[in-house]
């Protein structure tokens, strides 16, 4: 039996995964990837490319039954980043769906096409708890991306966690729209349902009518990112059909980037329902979260998750031992969850962690029941103004509360006088009509605080984003 899938040599006939109108059981599933097994066997690390389809499943169920490591790539990399990462982590070869056209920087790899049937093998013995089960790369919001070795025991120390406080179980039926190359979309989102003996329709791509669709014939869970929630809080403004699905689920679940207040409340005033956020990293897989039984509680991320450590660290490097509600430090974790190394980077392994806590570079608050509340991002949201620190999803999450406003970022810039001054980076509801900086700055200052107003408001038609909606804020001062 598979330390990592117990549940999928079963021989059960239940659905694991559909993609679209191709689906496969969970006997059918271990066939096709035991098929592939004696090919892979030895191969060390596999590239896979991650199209959201049945052969990517497969190819990664398959590598890790091998006791290889795989490298999720994701098809929509441009050719240089792509020969970046080919480089770095030096697979051996790349599987890839039959007839799917890869670009030229994978041209040196061998390719092995994946079957999505074939007859049922032994598997061998898996390799340790230790052995890497993957390569992720991180999503690049702050820097080049990393690759992150993460052994298997935190693929399942994560999974189970998991399962635990979401009392996640073979019953659920998982809707699923996000890509197939990061934590989320292929850990959580494929591997999860196959660990629980349970199953996952995907989507394809995301759309509301889609979501309202598979929830209403049958799905218990949802996971998405916020843009996905922005767009189903729009929608449910006059869609009472979706309204009644969304109600209808077990579970609706966001991570990956902050769910802004205002979207949580739009839900639930339409659906009567909460989504639960939790937090991770492609470094640590999941860190907290919003128990399925637990109070939700709009903007935090809930509580550690069994078997994960947790502290508060100020910037002299003292631990934050009251949950007071105010004071900020960076999140620190510790756990079987947590990965071994940034793939041949040993300086920003080393810099990464503190003994074995590995610092997040995320900042965050804890309310007085241990609650978690992130302020942002070390680097880039924590703005030091007029001898302040000032968070910027805070004042991102009151701009959007306006009603001219579509989307919204807030970043800091160097100021004379104040040593940096909040920038208010705002998409407006009606670009023919967008609302004066003057009235943004006064909501902002009338709902925080008068040392929160933005000093400087610029409007755009887009915020960048990447694969993930993540808001790239570094290539906010390019635009
Ligand atoms: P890079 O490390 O390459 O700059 P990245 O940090 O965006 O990119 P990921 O590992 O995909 O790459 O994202 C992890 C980060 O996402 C976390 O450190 C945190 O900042 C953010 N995040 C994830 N979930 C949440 C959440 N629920 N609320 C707020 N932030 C979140
Ligand atoms: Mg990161």
């Amino acid at each position: 039996m598979s330390v990592l899938f117990p549940a999928l040599h079963a021989a059960s006939g239940n659905e694991a995964v559909r993609f679209g109108d191709r689906a496969l059981s969970h006997a059918g599933l271990a066939a096709a990837a035991g098929s592939l097994v004696p090919r892979l066997t030895g191969a060390g690390r596999v590239a896979v490319w991650a199209t959201p389809s049945l052969e990517t499943a497969v190819g990664v169920v398959a590598a890790l039954l091998a006791g290889a490591a795989v490298v999720p790539l994701n098809p929509k990399t441009g050719e240089r980043e792509l020969a970046h990462i080919v480089a770095d982590s030096a697979p051996s070869l790349v599987l890839a769906a039959a007839g799917e056209r890869l670009p030229k920087a994978l041209g040196g790899l061998e390719r092995i096409d994946v079957p999505t049937a074939g007859p049922a093998v032994e598997v061998p013995a898996e390799p340790s708890a230790e052995a890497p089960a993957f390569v992720v790369y991180t999503s690049g919001t702050t820097g080049p991306p990393k690759g992150a070795v993460l052994p298997r025991r935190a693929v399942v120390a994560t999974l189970d966690a998991l399962a635990e406080a979401w009392q996640w179980t073979g019953d659920d039926v998982l809707v699923h729209a996000l890509p197939l190359f990061h934590v989320h979309g292929l850990i959580l989102g494929v591997l999860g349902p196959l660990r629980r003996g349970g199953s996952v329709r995907h989507l394809g791509r995301f759309s509301t009518d889609g979501v309202a669709r598979e929830l209403a014939a049958g799905g218990t869970m949802l996971f998405g990112v916020p843009t996905m929630y922005h767009r189903l809080a729009e929608a449910l403004e006059d869609d009472q059909e979706l309204a009644k699905a969304l109600a209808g689920a077990r579970l609706l679940v966001s991570g990956s980037a902050a769910l802004p207040v205002h979207d949580h409340e739009r839900i639930t005033a339409a659906t009567g329902r909460h989504v639960i956020e939790r937090y991770g990293m492609t470094e640590t897989l999941m860190n907290t979260s919003i128990r399925a039984d637990g109070e939700a509680r709009p903007g935090t991320v809930g509580l550690p998750l069994p078997g994960v450590e947790l502290r508060l660290v100020d910037e002299a490097g003292g631990e934050l031992t009251a949950y007071d509600g105010e004071s900020v430090g960076e999140i620190q974790v510790r756990g079987a969850n947590l990965f071994t190394e940034y793939l041949n980077r040993p300086d920003a392994t080393a810099a990464a962690f503190d003994g074995d806590w590995f610092r997040t570079g995320d900042m965050a608050i804890r309310d007085p029941d241990g609650y978690v509340r992130i302020v942002g991002r070390k680097a880039t949201d924590l703005i030091k103004s007029g001898g302040y620190k000032i968070g910027a999803g805070e004042v991102e999450n009151a701009l959007l509360e306006h009603p001219g406003v579509r989307e919204a970022a807030v970043t800091g810039e160097p100021d004379a006088d104040l040593g940096e001054r909040i920038v208010a980076w705002v998409v407006p509801a009606d670009p023919a009509a967008p609302p004066s900086a003057e009235e943004l700055a006064d909501h902002v200052a009338n709902r925080l605080a008068p040392h929160k107003r933005p000093r400087v408001v610029r409007f755009l038609d887009a915020l960048p984003r990447n694969d993930m909606g993540k808001i790239m804020k570094r290539a906010l001062h390019d635009v």
